[in-house]
């Protein structure tokens, strides 16, 4: 397998002084899925904005490359270009456009519109309910449909690599199943895939690879499995507590940084 997104020791500050991250690395493989985990605030969002080349002048330090081409103090658009797309966390659809204009809108820039139609037919045939709700304004939307539009007009960038931040955020269980299920089918179909959750248990049964982010710095990376028998994965992100003794002090002061 061949890396197609190499992060090395980012850093990232907001109005120089807030340091969000602090020297973080990710080594993305092709047609896998990765999951960043971490609390709130630990800097996922500033990790994906980062990537996506969305804040201005970063970042501060370290380099970030996108099959081999250095992308780090490129503009957001020629990083789409490149085949990168985000969704972004609360989805952030145009309210006042209809579905199918809000679709389009992902595909502005394109010319190939035989390709634009393919897309089109791809993301109908993973959210069927967009073709129901294809003249509706999108601001009507559910939660859930809303999280399907935003997905759907990422993917009518055609990406390499999609980028999902907190895609279950504020949907019912049965949808977070749906969502990830759509995910891994967007996945088996060669998209690769990067996504940053507070969902832990859900998001490391989908993935091929997982990160833990603690306040700005990466403290575990490993395989799901791996990470699902790890006592703090465990006890912080998944809700399960420990029968092991001894550690516990230890794990609680770090629970305390954590929240
Ligand atoms: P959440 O799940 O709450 O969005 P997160 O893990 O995505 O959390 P970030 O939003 O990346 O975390 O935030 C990382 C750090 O950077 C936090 O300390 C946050 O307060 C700070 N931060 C984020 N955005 C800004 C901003 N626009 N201006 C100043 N500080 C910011």
């Amino acid at each position: 397998m061949a890396s197609i997104l190499q992060v090395k020791n980012i850093e990232t500050l907001y109005y120089d002084i807030i340091k969000a991250l602090r020297g973080i690395s990710l080594d993305i493989q092709e047609g896998t899925i990765s999951v960043v985990l971490g609390a709130n605030g630990a800097g996922k969002t500033t990790t994906l904005k980062t990537i996506m080349g969305l804040l201005e002048d970063q970042p501060d330090k370290g380099t970030i490359e996108f099959l081999g081409r250095r992308i780090d103090g490129m503009d957001a658009e020629d990083i789409v270009n490149l085949g990168i797309a985000m969704v972004p966390e609360g989805r952030e659809v145009f309210p006042e456009l209809t579905v199918m204009e809000n679709l389009r809108m992902g595909a502005y820039t394109r010319k190939d519109r035989r390709g634009v139609q393919e897309d089109l037919d791809r993301v109908i045939r993973y959210f069927p309910i967009l073709r129901e709700r294809a003249s509706q304004q999108a601001g009507y939307l559910s939660g859930g449909e809303q999280q399907m539009l935003a997905m759907g007009r990422a993917l009518m960038t055609r990406p390499k690599l999609l980028m999902l931040d907190e895609p279950s955020l504020g949907l019912s269980p049965i949808l977070v199943r749906e969502i990830f299920e759509i995910i891994k089918t967007i996945n088996r179909e060669g998209t690769t895939i990067l996504l940053v959750e507070q969902n832990a248990k859900m998001a490391l049964s989908v993935a091929h690879f997982g990160y833990v982010l603690e306040t700005g710095r990466i403290v575990l990376a490993n395989t799901p499995q791996n990470l699902m028998e790890d006592e703090d994965v465990k006890e912080f992100y998944l809700g399960i507590k420990s029968e092991v003794s001894g550690k516990g002090y230890q794990r609680w002061r770090r629970k305390k940084r954590w929240r």
